[in-house]
């Protein structure tokens, strides 16, 4: 679904990744764990094509997708929930998920994708009228997972989905996180700080430091080592 190879990419001179690569296979739920500004998040704006990559390859199903506008980006495939949601809190919950449809033109496919984020987050459904600024954080998550679900992507970029949210909250998001890759199979690379709760979740997760890949395993393999568990979960 997704190879980058030997990314480097940035902010004027600061390098922030640093040669990445790593391969998510169609189906997968992978995660991507690391500190504070190791480049979790530039990993995910690379690949949307909001920061450039300035050498190195991104692939989509094999094609590259490196130098591609955003919104062509976007009609590939690959739909991402930005870090702090970044709703539009003068729209409302509808309006906020029409705009999320907004390179699509079938109408039937659209409705019946509608019905899908409803099923999954009914209180948007009982809120579709209300602004999105009142929103509380999780639901303003919910609204920012539906929105990008909305564009049909086979792959979903989330970048940090659990921040700010209460501990209840944030097992309803991962639950449904896994729901949609399952019921949805839409392929999932989740972005995280909370590297307990994405591993329990994910396939297979990389970590990163400092603007390079220094371990990838399975999930399972990751949270049982004693690097990660000293490093990432506090153990
Ligand atoms: P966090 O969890 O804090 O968001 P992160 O792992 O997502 O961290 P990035 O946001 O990708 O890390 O940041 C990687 C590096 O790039 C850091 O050194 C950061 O200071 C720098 N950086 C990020 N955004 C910008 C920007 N807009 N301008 C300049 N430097 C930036």
């Amino acid at each position: 679904m997704l190879v980058m190879n030997d990314v480097q990419a940035g902010y004027g001179k600061v390098l922030a990744l640093q040669g990445v690569s790593l391969t998510i296979h169609p189906g997968e739920i992978v995660t991507l764990i690391g500190a504070n500004g190791a480049g979790k998040s530039t990993t995910l704006m690379a690949i949307s094509g909001i920061v450039p990559c300035r050498s190195g390859e991104i692939l989509v199903k094999g094609k590259a997708i490196h130098g591609l506008a955003p919104d062509r980006i976007v009609a590939m495939g690959v739909s991402q929930v930005p870090e702090g949601r970044r709703i539009f809190a003068d729209l409302s919950v509808q309006e906020n998920l029409d705009l999320g449809a907004f390179l699509r033109t079938d109408r039937a496919g659209i409705r019946q994708d509608l019905d899908f984020v409803f099923a999954l987050f009914p209180i948007l459904a009982k809120r579709r009228h209300q602004y999105g600024g009142t929103l509380s954080g999780g639901e303003q998550q919910m609204l920012a997972m539906s929105r990008a679900l909305m564009a049909r992507p086979q792959l979903l970029l989330l970048d940090e989905p659990s921040m700010g949210l209460a501990p209840l909250m944030i097992r309803q998001i991962f639950r449904i996180i896994k729901e949609i890759n399952r019921e949805h199979k839409t392929t999932i690379f989740l972005v995280e700080q909370n590297a307990h709760q994405a591993l329990g979740i994910a396939d297979r997760g990389y970590v990163i430091e400092n603007g390079r890949i220094i371990l990838s395993d399975r999930a399972e393999s990751l949270l049982a080592s004693p690097e990660v568990q000293k490093a990432y979960l506090g153990i």
